[in-house]
């Protein structure tokens, strides 16, 4: 008899909703193995904002998931749109460029509710409103972005949290400190355990069947730099310094088909003061997403986005790489006085440079150029609009720059011309990479060979073809419980099957 019915590799949102799943199923004997120090432990799911994306039909059927909304929040229907599994699946084909697996896709999106009230109910995770990130205030009344109103409480500290002690309440073994190395493979194909490193030393675990959810390759620079390229090998990280892309490659060296967009990742614009890796406690605090109330200029002095081109949420996990692609991979956000009140709270997180012209605000950055900087804030200005044309800050107002600007900024072009005016710094921080392998429907690990690799499993950031150029915000942990689930489900056959001949046998 093998050590355990499964071993699932990573202790993030994935690989414990698949843990969970696979206990749920009737495996008995169900083991997490956690590379991270406890004290390190979840991967980048403790550093996430917890936020979660999914489809209904009504506001209301929202309502078990954050019972206390109506209380806590006047109207709190009223600002909620419904968002319909076809504008979930509109909205990942816009952002992907309609490239995104067309079968993962739909599974996603047709599971995305289902699943956030299984996270609930059965991985018992509270929930809130997501306030601070997705809620705009218009009229005395909270507006909330399409798709994404509710987080996981305490947002990624208390998603983990919750997944740790359910599955510890569920008996399931945690290992910390734990690597897994390499995948064992018997002569009949199938994986039948896990190399590990842990404080031991090295030895083999064995199981009926292995779950791979440890990750992207986010952390480790060689690897972003020979995939994603010499910009993205210089970001800083946002999440783990745990995701070295190790799952990839053990999957790999036993012969999974990567999959997906190797060469692309989810990178969002930060400050530029944060080191080379997010502290733990600051979790997603780095992020710096209000440019689109802002005009944006690298180095140079220079315009080289439409900050506005669409809601913050549907551009940040671009943008970010295309700070890196700047001259000393940095940009200038600026902000008149007007806006102020719309920053996100982490912008508190770094002190502002303030001045009451615009000229004083370019002689205090450090553009190479700043005549050039000086040039472009004008003629943005000649281009730029009043409040009373239309501007709404709850919405896509298409208040575009006037006709004539190179690079026009298409929604919430105010001018900047009321002072004081603020500027925040911003570089690339990569949160996870979009690369990953083919998985079936089951999340069982296809072979290059196009066939199933008997036992084994992946979910989360390791799955491939979901993601290509950008990502719609608050998708990725729904993709992993999704994925999750699903593979604890086949895992937990798998098991048993094998169990079963074996006992046979
Ligand atoms: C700052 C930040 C904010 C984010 N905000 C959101 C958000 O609000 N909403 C959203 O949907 N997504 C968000 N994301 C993305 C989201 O966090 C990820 O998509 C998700 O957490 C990935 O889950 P995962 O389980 O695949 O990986 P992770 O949570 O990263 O877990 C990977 C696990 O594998 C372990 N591991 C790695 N290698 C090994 C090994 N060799 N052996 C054993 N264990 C190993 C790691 O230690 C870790 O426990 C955010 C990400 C970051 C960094």
């Amino acid at each position: 008899m093998p050590d355990y019915d499964v071993i699932v590799v990573g202790a993030g949102n994935a690989a414990l909703a698949s843990a969970v799943s696979a206990k749920e199923n009737g495996a008995e004997r169900v083991v997490v193995l956690e590379k991270a120090p406890r004290e390190m432990r979840g991967g980048n799911t403790h550093w996430s904002g917890g936020v979660l994306r999914f489809a209904f039909d009504e506001p209301e059927e929202i309502g078990p998931l954050v019972p206390n909304a109506s209380e806590e929040i006047e109207n709190f229907y009223e600002g909620i749109m419904p968002y319909p599994r076809e504008d979930y699946h509109g909205d990942l084909m816009r952002v992907t460029g309609g490239r995104t697996d067309p079968v993962l896709s739909r599974i996603l999106v047709d599971n995305s509710k289902d699943t956030v009230f299984w996270m609930n109910e059965v991985g018992k995770v509270p929930m809130e409103p997501a306030l601070s990130l997705s809620a705009v205030k218009r009229d005395n009344k909270v507006i909330w972005a399409r798709g994404l109103v509710v987080r996981a409480k305490h947002e990624g500290v208390g998603l983990s949290k919750s997944w740790f002690k359910t599955a510890e309440a569920m008996g399931i073994e945690i290992r910390y400190g734990t690597a897994a190395r390499s995948l064992v493979q018997g002569d009949d194909g199938r994986i039948s355990g896990v190399k590990i490193r842990d404080n031991e030393g090295v030895k083999t675990l064995t199981a009926h069947a292995v779950i791979m959810g440890c990750g992207g390759f986010e952390a480790n620079v060689q690897m972003r730099t020979q995939h994603i390229g010499v910009n993205i090998g210089g970001a800083k990280v946002r999440g783990t310094p745990h995701n070295q892309g190790d799952g990839l490659k053990m999957a790999m060296d036993v012969g999974a088909m990567p999959w997906g967009q190797w060469s692309g990742c989810h990178a969002t614009p930060i400050s530029a003061d944060w080191g080379e890796f997010a502290p733990r406690e600051m979790t997603d605090r780095s992020n710096r997403l209000s440019y689109v109330y802002s005009v944006m200029l690298n180095r140079k002095g220079k315009r080289f986005v439409d900050e506005g081109e669409d809601a913050a949420l549907f551009t940040y996990a671009k943008f970010g790489r295309a700070i890196l692609a700047e001259p000393g991979a940095k940009a200038w956000q600026i902000f008149d006085s007007k806006v102020l009140h719309l920053l996100e709270p982490r912008y508190s997180t770094s002190d502002p440079i303030v001045a009451d012209t615009l000229e004083d605000l370019v002689d205090q950055l450090d553009f190479e150029d700043p005549k050039q900087a000086l040039a472009t804030l004008k003629e943005y200005n000649e281009h730029g609009r009043d409040e009373d044309e239309g501007y709404d800050p709850s919405r896509k107002d298409s208040l575009a720059t006037k006709d004539g600007l190179e690079l026009p900024k298409t929604n919430w072009a105010l001018k900047l011309d009321k002072p004081p005016y603020h500027a925040y710094s911003a570089t690339g921080g990569i949160t996870f990479t979009f690369g990953g392998l083919k998985i079936t429907e089951d999340a069982q690990v296809v072979g290059t060979d196009w066939r199933g690799i008997d036992g084994l499993y992946c979910c989360g950031e390791m799955v491939g073809g979901l993601f290509y150029d950008n990502y719609p915000a608050g998708t990725g942990l729904v993709s992993g419980a999704t994925f999750g689930r699903i593979a604890g489900r086949s895992a937990a056959q798998a098991a048993a099957e094998a169990a079963g001949k074996a006992k046979a046998a």
